[in-house]
């Protein structure tokens, strides 16, 4: 790699270090880094140095490339936490007088450069002892292309210094922490376990910091292992940067290390952009998938009609409501579509709301409050557990669809004045059907109120897709909820229910009432679908035949899922195995997601294959192969 500078800029206010910061950059990019790194010295936040050297030198020796350490954090409370945490990292990395080290950690404060020791008698093995060691020349080998050459990142940088370090010949591990009185986050690093970082490792306001290399080999190895962290120039691949967190002010700090933690726990998440209209296929990042992930389960997002019904609607009533339905949000649409979702789904009448995830929040809070007892199946969706955690009433969380239990524990809480019993119609990430009419014999025989999430039941279960109460030719539920955003192609949700229960919730349901009435596009949108479904009761049939064959695929291949719904999980365990089955499915051009906690318990990841009325056969056998043949794997 000819033509490739280090820049390193030392600033300092009378004789004390300020700011520090070295880059490895090509020579097109020397002037721009070195001007950034000096406004970052000008802009400490420790005050405006009286001297900065920026010191640039043409790297004449080959670059070595080396890969990030994989990082985890570990969350402590307390700086004796984080110092026993460190102590028993060290010894896990065949290190034996731990203790001895932890207190040479606390006698590293004077040295500007690192404490060179001997990982087994302790001895100093630093030429210059009041000097230490420093490691030098090495940088995030992507910080160029991601735009944050010259941007401090603490995080990145001590990364790289500990890679660097930890690739040294000799060297078997490193203890360090910041001298920067607001940063108390430290690590230990070894190349087994490699960047631990520790949240708390001195006492905030301490203005001491150091850091120890631990060396295990002969004596006249000593030199070689200084020559490389001093002078080998070393570039830094895959450095898991949180770019987010770049130059973020401390107080960021914790929400940098949340996240961090969870992608060391192989459960972070991102959004992907899909090109092109929802459907079955789709473009992700530039490579077309068959997508097994939808909720749109009867294609009628992109269907003509209903896009042609958006957009007239559009034109006609303009692109949002521009207030609340009890203001001035409410339009023809909306009168429209609560009436024929009633008709649909056999209710009195219909309040709607701006989201699924609004009508089970606003529906719970307004029905029961404190002094009220909430039963909650213990798979219920997220939007239910918020609505029942906002309510304030009591919760009391019953065993996944046994009504033996809710039976229980409704007759344990005969006290409370109010009782609702919550259940999801068709599970999100299980697929599995509520048993409606034995939760229907239980709540009315306790006379409490009963309530069902038809999110995934509208347009799926049933013949023609009214849901639940037509799978089972029973009765509805006192509150029936359920979404526009899923086989109705559109967004929104609804809850359907008498005309007593649904004047109540207009008057007393704050999401109802405290925002924004959703826009009339989506309202019509929604209802010409729901005319679509009604019409073609066609399409309920082929999602019904899809969901057969696939799950008889995947039995003809090894694997036996549950197919009751359009929602077929295949459940996988560990997170990170989740993460790799999706992975390889993808490079096979299938999009399925893996699920994983929150929205599932820990060890409980999966794949939640989502079908659609429109996946061709060849798609579905296609995929249930490349899904059994990866399991297998
Ligand atoms: N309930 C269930 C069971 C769901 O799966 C969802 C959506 N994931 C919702 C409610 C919320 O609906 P929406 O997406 O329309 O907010």
């Amino acid at each position: 790699m000819s033509e490739t500078y280090s820049v390193k800029m030392r600033a300092s206010s009378d004789g004390r270090h300020v700011s520090g910061a070295e880059k490895i950059v090509p020579v097109g990019s020397v002037s721009k880094v070195a001007s950034r790194l000096v406004e970052r010295a000008l802009s400490h936040e420790r005050g405006t140095p009286d001297f900065i050297n920026v010191k640039i030198e043409s790297l004449s020796s080959d670059i070595l490339r080396l890969k990030a350490l994989p990082v985890m954090t570990h969350v402590v409370a307390t700086p004796a936490e984080g110092r026993a945490l460190a102590a028993r990292l060290l010894a896990e990395a065949g290190i034996a007088n731990v203790d001895e080290i932890m207190v040479r950690f606390s006698e590293t404060h004077s040295l500007r450069g690192a404490m060179l020791l001997d990982a087994d008698t302790l001895e100093r093995l630093e030429p210059d002892q009041s000097r230490g060691v420093r490691a030098t020349y090495m940088d995030d080998a992507a910080a160029l292309a991601k735009g944050t050459a010259g941007v401090k990142n603490h995080y990145a940088e001590a990364i790289v210094l500990a890679t660097k370090v930890q690739n040294a010949p000799n060297i078997i591990a490193e203890i360090c922490v910041s001298d920067d009185p607001d940063y108390v986050t430290g690590y230990v690093a070894t190349r087994e376990l490699g960047y631990r970082r520790i949240t708390v490792l001195k006492e905030k306001g301490d203005p001491n910091g150091g850091r120890i290399f631990l060396y295990r080999g002969p004596r006249d190895g000593v030199a070689k292992t200084i020559e490389f962290l001093e002078k080998t120039p070393v570039l830094v691949d895959d450095v898991p940067t949180l770019s987010c967190a770049a130059n973020a002010p401390r107080r960021f700090d914790g929400l940098a290390d949340a996240l961090d933690a969870r992608q060391a726990a192989g459960l972070s998440r991102r959004c992907r952009t899909l090109e092109g209209p929802t459907g079955p296929t789709a473009i992700v990042d530039g490579r077309e998938l068959v997508v097994f992930a939808s909720n749109d389960y009867l294609d009628l997002a992109r269907d003509p009609r209903v896009v042609k019904a958006a957009a007239d609607a559009a034109n006609e009533f303009g692109a949002g409501s521009g207030g609340a339905r009890l203001t001035t949000g409410t339009q023809p649409p909306h009168v429209r579509l609560e009436s024929a979702l009633a008709k649909f789904k056999g209710s009195e009448a219909v309040l709607l709301y701006g989201t699924g995830y609004m009508a089970n929040v606003g529906a719970i809070s307004a029905l029961v409050g404190k002094g009220d007892v909430v039963l909650s199946d213990e798979l219920n969706h997220a939007s239910i557990i918020d609505g029942c955690r906002l309510s304030g009433a009591d919760v009391l969380v019953y065993r996944h669809g046994d009504m033996e239990d809710l039976d229980r524990k409704l007759g344990a809480c005969r006290e409370h004045r109010r009782r609702l019993a919550v259940s999801d119609g068709v599970f999100s990430m299980d697929g599995d059907i509520l048993d409606l009419p034995r939760f229907l014999e239980v709540t009315r025989r306790h006379d409490v109120f009963s309530m069902v999430d038809e999110a995934h039941a509208t347009g799926v279960v049933g013949c023609t897709g009214r849901g639940l109460a037509e799978h089972f030719g029973c009765e509805l539920p006192d509150v029936l909820m359920g979404t526009l955003s899923k086989a109705l192609g559109s967004e929104g949700g609804f809850v359907c229910g008498s005309k007593l229960l649904v004047e109540y919730l207009r008057n007393m349901s704050r999401p109802f009432i405290f925002s924004t009435a959703p826009g009339a596009p989506a309202m019509a949108a929604a209802l010409a679908a729901l005319e679509v479904l009604v019409a073609e009761p066609g399409r309920v049939a082929k999602l019904r035949e899809n969901i057969a064959l696939f799950v008889s695929e995947l039995a003809r291949h090894g694997v036996s899922v549950r197919g009751e719904t359009a929602i077929v999980p295949v459940v996988v365990g560990d997170e990170k195995k989740a993460l790799a089955a999706s992975a390889a499915l993808e490079e096979l051009g299938f999009l399925v997601p893996a699920i994983r906690y929150p929205t599932v318990a820990r060890g409980a990841a999966r794949l939640r294959v989502a079908l659609m009325s429109a996946h061709t056969p060849e798609q579905l056998r296609a995929a249930a192969s490349s899904l059994a043949k990866i399991l297998k794997s």
